[in-house]
């Protein structure tokens, strides 16, 4: 790569508010078309804006979740523009005083992206467009629906650095229910501006903003895309124009939608109908306290004081419900690497099979503490605790009882072991020769033909003890 790329983001994030942001409709995705919506939210002439109290709430969290302050003082303003899916003609929105600013979220390689500001804003309705009939069509569902608008000031240079953030966003916003984050679903949407300079450079080169990318993996292949685009016009010596442009995923490309609007072209002035929001410190300081323990202290927690391996501790984390479900268990039966083992393991690979998630399964946190405690204690072997497991998936039931049904309780008692092993030591008397002579890895093959011959209740550890002895 010849250039260097500087990237910004702007991303829209739905809040999981029960009613729309001006008005009592319920906010839930889908619907058939303009059923959820009423006279404000359609925007009729006389009508007028109610704040939704629990939509300031939790943008104030999201501005705790990514270091921000939080403003004793916050106001609202309109945003002019005419299209057809916003039937005002304005979006009530925040624009010089913002909620919150001045957060950041440390990366990966960890660099500080800082972040400019949240508002909150109203989103718009969706056009959709017929070819066949040659018509468009609005569905105003969405009008309203309340949103904040995390703006980040233009310090990412890498895609990883981009994907890092936006997959930290989503999760600190889903475990701090401000959003859930599902990007296919358009619950959380990022707009990226890009521009590149020469390597060494330190004026800024002109921006373009790709819109309204909905996976972190389309985030990434846009970035790519647009790096190439400008790097080829730069090259044949001629200027990037600041734009706004759309990743097209089929194609694999950015298309050129209208030319940057500036502030001004937006006429933006007080919004007239909504008093400013006034928070004492006192009632800022009783939302901070409502802050549930975030991702990246999971992370720590996990890592830290559970001695969980970075990798597994991400894997856990990554979605919320499965690391609630680890983090009952472990309350449970505190086995903390068992218990992962058998989640990351035998659970999640059940429901990758079965496409099933964490919170439809047939058994809870305790089933799972308790075999992996079972396991933990020497009462069944490791492989007997992930065939529990497989046991409750299919059918639930008690972990203990499995156990003594399926007779996967270890027979403890090593008396009887050594004649047994004695036999399969007579049987397998080649092999016992040609590892006494060296080859040690006929060791395993040994150890195998003695599991067999105790059954499926022997205990390996004890197995392996005996044999060990006897070989030397
Ligand atoms: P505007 O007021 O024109 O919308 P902002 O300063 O609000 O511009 O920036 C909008 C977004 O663009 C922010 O995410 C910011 O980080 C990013 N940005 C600004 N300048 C550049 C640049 N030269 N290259 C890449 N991104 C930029
Ligand atoms: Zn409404
Ligand atoms: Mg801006």
């Amino acid at each position: 790569m010849r250039y260097q790329p500087v990237i910004g983001l702007e991303i829209h994030c739905e809040l999981l508010t029960g009613s729309k942001v001006f008005c009592t409709c319920r906010n839930e995705f889908g619907g058939s078309e303009n059923t959820r919506v009423c006279p404000r939210c359609s925007g009729m002439p006389g009508t007028l804006p109610l704040l939704n109290q629990g939509a300031v709430k939790l943008a104030a969290k999201a501005g705790f979740a990514t270091n921000c302050t939080v403003h004793n003082y916050s106001a609202f303003d309109r945003k002019n523009y005419f299209y057809p899916d916003l039937p005002k003609a304005y979006q009530i929105t925040q624009f010089e005083h913002p909620i919150c600013t001045d957060g950041y979220i440390d990366v990966a390689g960890g660099k500080r992206i800082r972040i400019n500001r949240i508002h909150i804003e109203e989103d718009a309705g969706k056009l959709v467009h017929d070819d066949y009939e040659g018509v468009s069509l609005a569905d105003y569902n969405r009008c309203g629906v309340p949103l904040i608008e995390i703006v980040t000031e233009p310090d990412f240079r890498s895609v990883a650095e981009v994907q890092d953030f936006v997959t930290q966003i989503a999760q600190r916003l889903k475990y701090s229910g401000v959003c859930d984050a599902r990007m296919e679903q358009g619950s959380l949407r990022v707009d990226v501006n890009i521009s590149i300079m020469p390597y060494g450079s330190e004026e800024f080169g002109t921006r373009a903003e790709i819109k309204n990318l909905n996976s972190v993996k389309s985030i990434g292949r846009a970035i790519e895309y647009e790096i190439q685009r400008q790097s080829e016009i730069l090259d044949g010596g001629g200027k990037v124009v600041q734009e706004t442009r759309r990743y097209n995923e089929n194609h694999d490309d950015t298309k050129a939608l209208r030319s940057k609007e500036e502030a001004h072209d937006y006429r933006y002035f007080p919004e007239p109908d909504i008093p400013p929001v006034l928070f004492t410190d006192e009632e800022i300081e009783e939302i901070r306290k409502e802050m549930p323990e975030l991702p990246h202290e999971r992370f720590k927690r996990y890592t830290e004081e559970y001695g969980l391996p970075a990798d597994d501790a991400s894997l856990i984390i990554a979605q919320k419900e499965f690391s609630d479900f680890y983090d009952e268990a472990v309350r449970a039966v505190p086995e903390y690497r068992m218990i992962s083992n058998l989640m990351l393991g035998e659970v999640s690979h059940l429901l990758n099979e079965s496409g099933a998630d964490i919170t439809e399964v047939r058994f809870g946190p305790s089933d799972v503490a308790e075999t992996a405690g079972l396991a933990a204690e020497g009462t069944i072997s490791k492989g007997a605790a992930k065939e529990i497991v497989s046991i409750l998936f299919e059918s639930g039931g008690e972990p203990k009882k499995i156990a003594e049904e399926h007779g996967f309780i270890m027979d403890n008692d090593a008396s009887g072991l050594e004649a047994v092993i004695g036999e399969v030591l007579a049987k397998n008397a080649d092999a016992v020769e040609k590892y006494k002579e060296g080859n040690t890895k006929l060791f395993g093959f040994i150890m195998g033909q003695a599991i067999k011959a105790c059954g499926k209740s022997a205990n390996p550890a004890l197995i392996k003890e005996a044999l060990t002895k006897k070989l030397q």
